[in-house]
């Protein structure tokens, strides 16, 4: 740097390198005194407040917000005086529209990112296309012409297409909307200034220079009184060796799980041993001083700073950045720091992060985002098309997720602890029937938190965010620089609303801009005991790219270029509507990604003065191969004889064997070191013995199965089991273990089997009893069948007005959707249509016991344990005899008898009903049958081939069923056997994943099962 500077003015690329560019004058005692120093776009802005008309800079939030209105149609309801057509102030009641400050930031970008304009909607090309083309004579003459309906191709159109005269003209529009509004674009000031300036000598400097804009050269040309001279960034030809005596070294963790703990191990080694500033493991956090963004300022397009305006991020870079002695330029320092930095402050070091995180991403932006979906009532229209259902629209709960509202109030913004937020999700999930309105009026009376945020989430209500900032500042449990994030993010989103307002959009065009926004985020963090926002100079700092290049040549030890990849840095611009466009109008860019990369990276390599150390992880998440990026590339060129061979690159690392001196390696196979982040064996805090599987231990044996308590309160300590336990355990041991006493049940209510089969067991004794006291019949005969219909219609009409005012815990059926009631519906065709099958089943028989408690309140004596159930019916003959029926929704052949002859029990059941029925009603049973109700009307099951013909037992295999060869008794006194086999290796533990059928992993819950088939 010259000792006496002999401009006026130095103009830099952005604010972090002017700011960098005053401590580098002050530390070499170079006075400054009557020097602006700023970022181009800055300057300009300031030029236009001195001898401007008065108009505003527009900023890039209202830029988008404005052609978004014009896109979508008129405004209304915007800050407009109707009188004058000029831009009102509104107070904070009703909407505060205060955007007369702060409207260009000074190249701080908040998009994501360019790449995304490609594929954004008409209104993001347009923008691109004006935050670059305004003011530049081709591009203004285009859109005059285009609002004169000049035809593609002609006059000043020559070259553009059809499509493209629509942009132009919205363009058109916007720029009048801007004029009523008393706003300007930059490149239109950039345009005028020349005319307006005072034609007094002035040198300038453009330090430290990306290639100049169109409209800065137009500008320059503009001003012959202003001795210009440009001194272009060093680096844009491509990368070149290291400087003497710095070593450079590469880095290559094997995958994303050693990726942090590499470079843990790197800024370790960088650090030495030598600091010991206490070594207590827990941490301070406290935000470090921090400027505007690191985005470039290419003057002709308007920058924002999402974070410009919260406490502790006023203002400058602080000295801590410079003399960091290990700074890590990462694509994602916020996602590296959280990983890494605990484990340093640890050790001793004091680690500051320097970055920025998506609006999305911070705690407030989460909770408001997720708030808003549950609250928006628009987020699922229309109908759609489902197979088999035709068009389906969707019902009020359909239209908003519980997970919504369970994120919000899981988060700090809730003001719910988090008991109470998991019993609100509890409760959500438990209950069908709950409404949103219902939901929102209970929160809204007990919880002011939620009665601002939803204020601002559906109207973005001014007092609401004044609200929540209030609170945010009352978190004094929380970090201050979290809470400075949180604010800064609040801010950013008050920033999107005040411009949507300003565009007479609503609160749908202010979040979409807000989910695209960037927040600057900064931490300290240090030893405790140690202050690390008095240190000034943190041991690590991590930061991005354009950041950590910005700190001047000789600013660390050592310098750390994280994330060398192509896919974190794309040499290629982005080939999108708007740069097409720009080009037909002879508009070009004058930088691009590979010029700014390259010149990113010759800063970098020039930041160290004593390593230089380029890390690429070798495979990403997905385990798929990195390549190196571009000036990577170019770099490890430098230092090889012939760049066009091939065969000394020709390894993982893409490297020649000079330069895998030193490399750093690690790999993902140390799975406890790469997570702890540190090589040293962890001390053995306890041992725990691997669980047992497949078996109960002796010490819990006894609670295989627990005691029941019986109708009167009597306690029962035997064993005591039901039948469809019983075949649970058959089927598969561990199911029966998971499902019944570990009861992996899910916390939501259900609509499933469960629930349509316990409404239509309901619906089917309702029917029987009425049968008997209304008609006085106990059987659906042919003849009756047109009274059972009526019946039937009647009973399903009272059962579905029932299902509201039942508990949960009954297995109530609640339809929520357009498709679930379709579901119920079809459920009772089913039953409807099964009366005909019922016509025809088992004449000779009538039904005598419903829903009959086979142990009478108490427990029965079945295969040497006690035993309890309910038999569905029992329809009894003229001669004592009798057949148990089970109700089934479907059927499959594990049903049929026949199944014993591939050696398996099959299903149980309605056998072991049969024979406790024997032992206790004293009734011949001659048919243990299931009977499917469901779309295809069927029997499978048992029954004694010589007592019940096979017409009576319609759509039947009745070769698979029949037992005709033996008495009937003899399969129940079987069965009765094979189940206390079962129920010893029950109650001695046995509960080894043994499936009988695939079918039985079919529905299973236990998901990491290694015995799984099927
Ligand atoms: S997955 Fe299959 S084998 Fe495993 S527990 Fe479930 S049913 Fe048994």
């Amino acid at each position: 740097m010259d000792t006496s500077i002999a401009y006026d003015v130095v103009l830099l690329p952005d604010t972090d390198r002017a700011v960098a560019y005053r401590k580098r004058a002050a530390d070499s005692g170079c006075s400054l005194m009557g020097v602006t120093v700023a970022a181009f776009g800055v300057w300009v802005r300031d030029l236009w407040e001195l001898y401007g008309d008065g108009r505003t800079f527009v900023s890039r939030l209202e830029r988008e917000a404005l052609l978004r209105a014009a896109c979508e149609g008129p405004a209304e309801g915007d800050c407009v005086d109707s009188e004058n057509g000029k831009r009102a102030q509104r107070d904070g009641a009703s909407g505060r529209c205060e955007l007369a400050e702060g409207r260009i930031a000074d190249g701080a970008c908040a998009l994501v990112g360019d790449s995304e304009a490609g594929a954004l909607g008409l209104d993001r090309v347009a923008a691109a296309c004006v935050a670059a083309g305004v003011g530049l004579p081709a591009f203004d003459a285009a859109v005059r012409d285009a609002r004169q309906g000049v035809p593609a191709g002609a006059g000043a159109l020559e070259g553009v297409t059809r499509a493209e005269v629509p942009v132009l003209r919205m363009i058109g529009e916007y720029l009048d909307r801007l004029a009523q509004l008393e706003l300007i674009e930059p490149g239109q000031a950039l345009a005028l200034l020349p005319e307006l300036l005072p034609q007094r000598p002035l040198r300038v400097l453009l330090e430290d220079a990306a290639p100049l804009t169109p409209g800065q050269e137009a500008f320059f040309s503009a001003c012959p009184w202003m001795e210009v001279e440009v001194r272009a960034a060093s680096g844009y030809q491509g990368p070149v060796r290291a400087p003497e005596g710095v070593r450079v070294r590469f880095a290559f963790p094997s995958g994303q799980y050693a990726w942090p703990a590499l470079l843990a191990d790197i800024v370790r080694d960088a650090l030495g041993a030598a600091a010991g500033r206490g070594a207590a493991p827990a941490a301070v956090a406290v935000p470090v001083a921090a400027a505007g963004s690191a985005a470039g300022d290419d003057g002709a397009s308007s920058c924002e700073d999402a974070s410009g305006s919260a406490d502790g991020y006023r203002d400058g870079r602080s000295a801590g950045a410079q003399a960091a002695a290990v700074v890590v330029a990462a694509k994602d320092p916020a996602v590296l720091f959280g990983r890494v930095a605990p484990a340093l402050v640890r050790q001793g070091h004091v680690v500051a992060l320097r970055g920025r995180r998506r609006f999305v991403d911070t705690s407030f932006g989460r909770a408001i985002c997720s708030l808003r979906r549950f609250l928006d009532d628009g987020q699922v229209g229309g109908a759609s098309h489902i197979e088999g259902y035709g068009d389906i629209a969707a019902t009020d709960v359909e239209r908003w997720d519980r997970a919504d509202l369970a994120d919000w109030a899981l988060s700090p913004f809730s003001g719910m602890t988090k008991k109470a937020a998991f019993k609100l999700d509890a409760d959500m999930r438990a209950d069908r029937t709950a409404r949103r309105s219902d939901l929102c009026a209970r929160l809204r009376g007990d919880n002011p938190m939620f009665a601002a945020m939803e204020r601002l989430a559906l109207q973005l209500d001014a007092q609401a965010a004044a609200e929540l900032e209030v609170a945010v500042r009352r978190m004094t449990n929380r970090s201050e620089a979290w809470r400075a994030e949180q604010l800064a993010a609040l801010r950013a989103l008050q920033r999107a609303a005040d411009a949507a307002k300003l565009a007479g959009l609503g609160a749908d065009a202010a979040f979409d801009q807000a989910k695209r926004l960037k927040v600057n985020v900064s931490r300290i963090v240090a030893p405790r005991g140690c202050d690390g926002a008095a240190l000034g100079a943190p041991d690590v700092l991590m930061t991005d790219q354009s950041t950590a290049a910005s700190l001047g040549s000789g600013s660390c030890k050592v310098l750390v270029a994280a994330d060398l990849t192509s896919a974190a840095y794309p040499a290629a611009d982005p080939e999108d509507a708007s740069r097409v466009l720009l080009e037909h109008l002879g508009v070009e860019r004058a930088d691009s990604a590979l010029a700014r990369m390259r010149r990113a990276f010759f800063a970098l390599e020039h930041a160290a003065t004593d390593q230089l150390i380029l890390e690429r992880c070798l495979n990403d998440s997905s385990a798929d191969p990195t390549y190196p990026c571009v000036v990577l590339e170019e770099f490890v060129d430098c230092y090889r004889d012939d760049p066009t061979a091939t065969e000394d690159i020709d390894n993982p690392y893409s490297l020649p064997e000079r330069l895998q001196d030193g490399m750093l390696l690690r790999g993902e196979d140390a799975l406890c070191a790469n997570d702890t982040l540190s090589d040293a064996p962890a001390p053995e805090a306890a041992r725990i013995e691997p669980p047992l599987t497949g078996a109960v231990s002796s010490e819990a044996r006894s609670l295989v199965v627990l005691p029941r308590v019986l109708q009167g309160g009597q306690v029962l300590d035997e064993p005591c089991l039901s039948p469809s336990q019983i075949e649970s355990y058959l089927e598969c041991p561990y199911k029966w273990f998971a499902q019944r006493r570990l009861r992996l049940d899910d916390l939501d209510e259900g609509f499933g089997p469960l629930e349509m089969g316990d409404f239509a067991h309901n619906a089917l004794h309702s029917f029987y009893k009425h049968m008997s006291e209304d008609l006085g019949e106990a059987k659906v005969t042919p003849q009756l069948l047109a009274q059972a219909r009526e019946l039937m219609a009647d009973v399903l009409a009272r059962h579905k007005a029932l299902q509201p005012h039942l508990r949960q815990s009954e297995n109530r059926l609640i339809p929520t959707s357009q498709v679930e009631h379709r579901e119920l519906a079809e459920l009772e065709r089913k039953l409807m249509d099964y009366l005909d099958f019922e016509a025809e089943l088992l004449p000779t028989f009538a039904p005598k016991y419903l829903e009959y408690d086979v142990a009478c309140g108490g427990a029965v004596d079945y295969a040497g344990h006690k035993l309890l159930g309910t038999a569905d019916r029992i329809d009894v003959d003229g001669e004592g005899r009798c057949a148990i029926i089970d109700y089934k929704g479907s059927i499959s052949g594990s049903y049929a008898l026949g199944v014993r002859e591939e050696g398996r029990l099959g299903k149980v059941q309605a056998l072991i009903y049969a024979q406790v029925i024997r032992r206790t009603l004293g009734l011949e049973p001659v048919g243990a049958l299931y009977v499917c109700y469901g779309r295809r009307k069927m029997i499978s099951g048992a029954y004694d081939g010589r007592v019940i013909e096979n017409a009576h037992l319609p759509n039947m295999r009745h070769k698979d069923c029949m037992c005709a060869d033996r008495p009937f008794s003899d399969v129940l006194d079987e069965t009765e056997e094979a189940v206390a086999a079962a129920l010893e290796r029950m109650l001695a533990g046995d509960i080894r994943p043994r499936p009988e059928t695939p079918e039985a992993c079919k529905w299973c819950p236990v998901s990491s099962c290694s015995e799984r088939r099927g």
